[in-house]
């Protein structure tokens, strides 16, 4: 194979004659059937119907739906559009769609165009071939797709081709959740409830709902097309398998946040322009650590959308990625040795009049519902930081947490200096004292002041307080954030009702009660607090005295999904009864052992038809050399080139060997079928042998002659773009 030309990726540019740029503000969310167009293409009464139904999960009747899929359709017709699709997420962590053209026959020739309200309202795709986690087998059903009418209907452009998406959940005929959506808005629900329930002890009477919010930070690599094609570790895995590090990595910072290139200037300024057009506020854009490291930030929505749009944003990217000649790398961790990329996920609740609930006010009554579901969010995380823990569990996230760049797999809480202590004055029944800045006890009672501390920043925490939300920073940059969502919504929900509870057991002066409750809490969540460095080995250490839990791999991780207390939580809040979680339990394990599967093959491919018979053609050159060169010269001495030669010939043998000896194993792996011993198997023993290829690969590489080796470098990957 010939080694690609560098200069046509670098000279590489995406530039079309624009016209004039148009303000983002005048077409942003035009290829939505948002609230603007529905307002104007519906009549008022129907209009008003659909409003109050997305507001209170409401029942959508038949004529409803008539009318809007009418509307919906005239729309979607006048943009171009020539079929719809019910958009949905099954348990694959990617989107997935069935078309049908807007066409039905009337009389022989013909056929008009049309899409009824049963059309819009539910679809039946047949999607056995979905991973159901055994629900299918036990059930004997089929799904079918219901529309989610709190997420806009949107236009998707694909080439030549343009369709309607209409998002949906995914369940099958007995009810039970096929997708990721569903737990989603079920827990939405429940944190709601518990939240407004709360809210109305505390006094305040008149909010009806309250929305978690999400704002996910999408991390992602960037390099040309034309090295991606030519690896198959990344086309099949999404990572490279093999590469040794490049001679320059990081070290000089002179990455982050640095001045965009054009190249990739130009796909964001896309990027953004088609998420624009399909409401998604992408905000923010800059380079990150690592080199071809990039980051693209919306600003924080309502959960479900937020959910649905960070899925959107991960499948445009590529998209016009492919425009670009670019490949947009989604994985964890792409290229060893070079920081991975993760989904910062900033989590809030905000109540019905746009109030974020962490929020810290401006009056001790402000703070005392602050207090509050500040408390519930750390006792939820310190109780359930095992199942927090497995909803990042994926075998790209292993490659990641942990690695002195990301959280590690210990989950702890950061507050910051302003909070922890007040927390402990409170803890000790101590006024908080008046500092010169942000603290100031008003005397009225116990309850400080607070306000919002930006300056705190703990890079290394897994679950961060950051002035008025949470950031949990463990999530993987590949992965649907619906799930992580779900979790942390579903423990608050629980620990709001359990303080709610207690407060209720004190008596009448609520203000009093609170603070008590809130004193136990904080004495017993105590130990998930942790404000310093989260990489050192001395917080390992202090984390298991504490007893955190700390689930190092996925397989370790993951059973936290089937105990007593994650089942007990799940079904309490009607977000996954027990069959339902066993099905994402066993999906996950059955991903992981064969995304590991996959990777082994791909791995020994790659180095039985391409990296040894490389080596082998450098090792007979060379062997040739020192024949000839013996041969003229006689008395050279040839020592230092035979030990090169030796040393070659060492590392192809040892290559050849732990291929081998990985194959076997994986062939040993075949006949498991229990979801946890392959998982296991996967993680204890193909792990391992993987490395070890790896590791002869990568000492090979520096000493094969570069125009023979047959897959671009990480050098080349990174810093040719
Ligand atoms: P960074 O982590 O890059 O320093 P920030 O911590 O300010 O930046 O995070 C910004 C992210 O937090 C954005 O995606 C933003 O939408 C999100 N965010 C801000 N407020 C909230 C909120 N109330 N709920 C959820 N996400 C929020
Ligand atoms: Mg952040």
């Amino acid at each position: 194979m010939k080694r690609i030309n560098p200069t046509i990726a670098a000279e590489r540019k995406y530039s079309i004659e624009k016209e004039k740029e148009i303000p983002i503000s005048s077409y942003f969310g035009e290829d939505t059937f948002n609230y603007r167009v529905m307002e104007d293409k519906l009549p008022k009464d129907v209009f008003k119907k659909v409003l109050s139904i997305i507001e209170s999960n409401g029942y959508l009747d038949l004529e409803t739906a008539n009318i809007v899929a009418h509307a919906m359709k005239e729309w979607a017709l006048e943009k171009g559009a020539t079929h719809f699709a019910h958009w949905f997420q099954p348990m694959t962590g990617v989107t997935a769609e069935k078309h049908d053209a807007f066409i039905e026959p009337i009389g022989r020739d013909e056929v008009i165009e049309r899409f009824s309200g049963k059309q819009l309202a539910q679809g039946e795709p047949d999607a056995s071939s979905f991973p159901s986690g055994g629900i299918r087998a036990t059930f004997e059903a089929r799904g079918y797709t219901v529309w989610d009418v709190t997420s806009p209907a949107f236009i998707r452009r694909n080439g030549i081709a343009t369709t309607l998406c209409i998002p949906t959940a995914f369940i099958s005929y007995t009810g039970e959740a096929l997708d990721k959506k569903t737990p989603l808005l079920r827990s939405i629900k429940a944190v709601s409830d518990s939240a407004v329930r709360m809210l109305k002890l505390l006094g305040n009477g008149p909010v009806t709902k309250v929305f978690a919010t999400l704002g996910p930070e999408q991390e992602y690599f960037c390099i040309d097309m034309d090295y991606y094609y030519k690896r198959q570790d990344l086309v099949l895995t999404g990572r490279t398998l093999i590469g040794a590090p490049p001679a320059k990595g990081q070290e000089l910072e002179d990455q982050y946040f640095g001045s965009i290139r054009e190249r990739i200037q130009s796909f964001m300024h896309d990027v953004e322009e088609e998420l624009y057009k399909l409401g998604v506020p992408a905000k923010t854009r800059h380079n990150e650590v690592a080199p071809s490291q990039f980051e693209i930030a919306p600003v924080f929505e309502e959960a479900n959308v937020a959910s649905d749009h960070n899925q959107i944003v991960m499948d445009t990217m590529k998209s016009v990625g492919r425009n670009h000649h670019l490949a947009v790398l989604l994985a964890e961790k792409p290229f060893a040795g070079i920081n991975g990329s993760g989904k910062h996920l900033n989590w809030s609740l905000s109540d019905s009049d746009g109030n974020n609930l962490l929020n810290p006010g401006d009056t001790p009554h402000e703070n005392i519902k602050f207090l509050v579901f500040l408390t519930a969010t750390i006792k939820a995380v310190y109780r359930h930081a095992d199942i927090l823990r497995a909803s990042v569990a994926t075998s790209g996230n292993d490659h990641r947490l942990g690695a002195n760049e990301a959280p590690p797999a210990i989950i702890s809480v950061f507050l910051g200096d302003q909070l922890t202590k007040i927390l402990d004055d409170i803890e000790k029944g101590k006024a908080t004292a008046a500092t010169d800045k942000a603290i100031i006890d008003l005397g009225i009672s116990v309850l400080p002041v607070l306000s919002k501390d930006n300056t705190d920043r703990n890079r290394t925490s897994p679950f961060a307080f950051t002035g008025n939300k949470f950031e949990f920073r463990a999530v993987g940059s590949n992965q649907s954030i619906s799930f992580s969502a779900t979790v942390l919504n579903t423990i608050v929900a629980e620990a709001l009702d359990e303080i709610y509870d207690k407060i209720k057991g004190k008596g009448s002066d609520v203000n009093k009660a609170v603070m008590e409750v809130i004193r136990q809490e904080i004495s017993e969540f105590k130990p998930v607090l942790f404000n310093g460095d989260n990489y050192t080995k001395e917080w390992e250490e202090e984390a298991a005295k504490r007893k955190l839990p700390n689930h190092k791999t996925s397989v370790e991780a993951l059973p936290s999904l089937d105990t007593e207390k994650a089942k007990g939580l799940f079904e309490k809040y009607k977000v996954l009864s027990p069959v339902e979680l066993k099905s994402r339990y066993h999906i996950r394990l059955e991903r992981y052992a064969k995304d590991i599967d996959i990777e082994a093959k791909a791995l020994s491919n790659m180095v039985t038809s391409q990296i040894i018979p490389a080596a082998l053609r450098f090792q007979g050159e060379m062997a040739k050399s020192l024949k000839d060169t013996a041969k003229v010269l006689g008395d050279a001495d040839l020592a230092p080139q035979k030990k090169l030669l030796g040393t070659l010939c060492g590392l192809i043998g040892a290559i050849e060997t732990s291929v081998e000896e990985l194959k076997t194993a994986q062939e040993k792996g075949i006949g498991m079928h229990d979801e946890l011993e392959k998982a296991k198997y996967c993680n204890d023993t193909l792990k391992p042998l993987m490395l070890k290829v790896r590791q002869s690969v990568d000492e090979l590489e520096p000493l094969v002659c570069d125009e023979l080796w047959p897959i671009p470098k990480f050098w080349e990957m990174l810093f040719i773009c």
